[in-house]
């Protein structure tokens, strides 16, 4: 039988924590008209670029665009990951978001195509509506073993509805619970069956002088008539695949955390469209397409162009967004030259992004927010100097200048990084335009 992840396994599957070179991006500083702000949430610059990525965004949270693709093209380091990035963030959880680049399809542990619909996959989200049972009764009575050796707890308690008296097995966790919120016989408490959660509404006083005694500090509750079993409704989003895994005997749960997964069986996969249409039919689901995110889009081949170009075909496909810092470039698997090293078919589906290179003042801008992300304290005249390196190499060159110039500062015990830091690592670390000096000089001392 198909089962559906239930809240309690997918809680700890928390998104990729995504630290590092993007982690100042918290989303695409647009206004409320999708105009670009010049500097917000982290984002510099690059103003069409982002306000394309806004248009974009809406008609994604729309529903309007499944099945469409997207390419982000433009020179190294102008943003286009950071722009996926910021999409992402504003998107928010609850849209599923898959970032891979192209060469990771390249695997000996699975085909090209097994890695290109597990990430598809990855990428289609399903709101699943479930039903949580939550017992409320009044506590008739609390019992508490302790084991003198090694200290483990475990207990009984007895609960009363108005149809019955139940005894529940009580485990470490729920006991502490008890004792956490000072649950007495007496009480009136709610049970989350799923997640065993032990909630305490307040004292049960099946007499009115009770209630007097008590006065007004206590809350009244009365043990309704009739039924006192509530039904809650819960939702929470889980992806495609996280079900295909779930349901695959090979894999099972653990492969989850694990990250390896494996192959999926096509017939698995059927049997799970074929659920999951029936739940969409009968109310308890839903479909949310999310995003998939290729950097380095030339690194596929035209079976992987061919493939992608007809899972865009289906109704429940995720949108696809690529990235590109190539020309013309060949079409892998093929003898031909393409714009973006992508076949025409493709980028004729396309909604193309192009991105620029940054002006000075926006180079000093995203090194600046770098520095604060970094914690980094710089004085005015070494953020100059980085900045003029930033347009002489690249920007991602002297962002990676940033953590080791601090390092360099905090060496002779400085708390800022000064001009002397920024020139001593700009001299240990060479950058891509003086590499190639140099190897040109000593080309015939190298092997080839
Ligand atoms: P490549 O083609 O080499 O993959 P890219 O276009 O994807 O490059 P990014 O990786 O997005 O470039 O940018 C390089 C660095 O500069 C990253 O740390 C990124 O977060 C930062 N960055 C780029 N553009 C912006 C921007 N507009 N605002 C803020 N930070 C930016």
């Amino acid at each position: 039988m198909i089962q559906a992840p239930k809240v309690q396994d997918m809680k700890d599957l928390t998104r990729m924590e995504r630290i590092g070179a993007h982690s100042h991006i918290r989303g695409l500083g647009l206004d409320d008209s999708l105009e670009a702000r010049q500097v917000s949430q982290g984002m510099v610059g690059q103003m069409e670029a982002r306000r394309s990525a806004g248009v974009i965004l809406n008609m994604i949270k729309e529903g309007k665009i499944a099945g469409r693709a997207i390419l982000i093209a433009g020179q190294p380091g102008t943003g286009k990951t950071a722009i996926a990035m910021g999409m992402a963030k504003a998107l928010g959880d609850d849209t599923p978001f898959t970032m891979m680049a192209g060469s990771e399809i390249f695997s000996l542990e699975m085909s090209k195509t097994e890695a290109l619909t597990q990430a598809l996959r990855r990428s289609i989200g399903v709101r699943i509506k479930e039903e949580a049972e939550i017992i409320e009764g009044e506590v008739v009575e609390i019992e508490i073993e302790r084991s003198v050796t090694s200290g483990a707890k475990a207990g009984k308690l007895i609960l009363k509805t108005t149809e019955m008296e139940t005894v529940y097995d009580l485990g470490a966790k729920m006991i502490e619970q008890l004792q956490r919120e000072k649950v007495v016989a007496g009480d009136v408490i709610t049970i989350d069956k799923a997640s065993s959660k032990i909630s305490k509404l307040g004292r049960s006083f099946a007499r009115a002088s009770d209630y007097d005694a008590m006065g007004a500090q206590a809350r009244f509750v009365q043990c309704p008539e009739g039924e006192l079993e509530k039904r809650k409704e819960v939702v929470h989003t889980v992806t495609l695949h996280e079900i295909d895994v779930i349901n695959s005997r090979a894999q099972g749960f653990l492969a989850l955390f694990a990250g390896d997964t494996g192959e999926i069986r096509s017939e698995v996969r059927e049997q799970i469209d074929q659920r999951v249409a029936e739940w969409r039919e009968e109310g308890k689901a839903e479909i949310v397409p999310g995003v998939l995110f290729i950097d380095e889009v030339h690194m596929l081949d035209i079976e992987c162009f061919s493939f992608l170009n007809r899972a865009m075909e289906s109704d429940a496909a995720p949108i696809i967004i690529m990235a590109t810092n190539r020309g013309f470039a060949q079409i892998r698997g093929t003898k031909y030259r393409g714009a973006h090293g992508v076949p025409i078919d493709l980028l004729d589906r396309s909604l193309i992004i192009m991105t620029r290179p940054y002006t000075e003042e926006e180079i000093r801008s995203i090194l600046k927010i770098r520095c604060e992300e970094e914690d980094v304290e710089m004085t005015e005249e070494a953020l100059d100097l980085l900045t003029t390196i930033g347009l002489d190499t690249s920007l991602r060159y002297s962002i990676q200048l940033i953590t080791t110039s601090s390092l360099v500062a905090r060496k002779r015990k400085a708390s800022e990084v000064d001009v002397p830091d920024v020139r001593r690592v700009y001299s240990l670390f060479i950058d891509l335009k003086r590499s190639q000096q140099y190897l040109k000089e000593y080309e015939s001392e190298y092997m080839f």
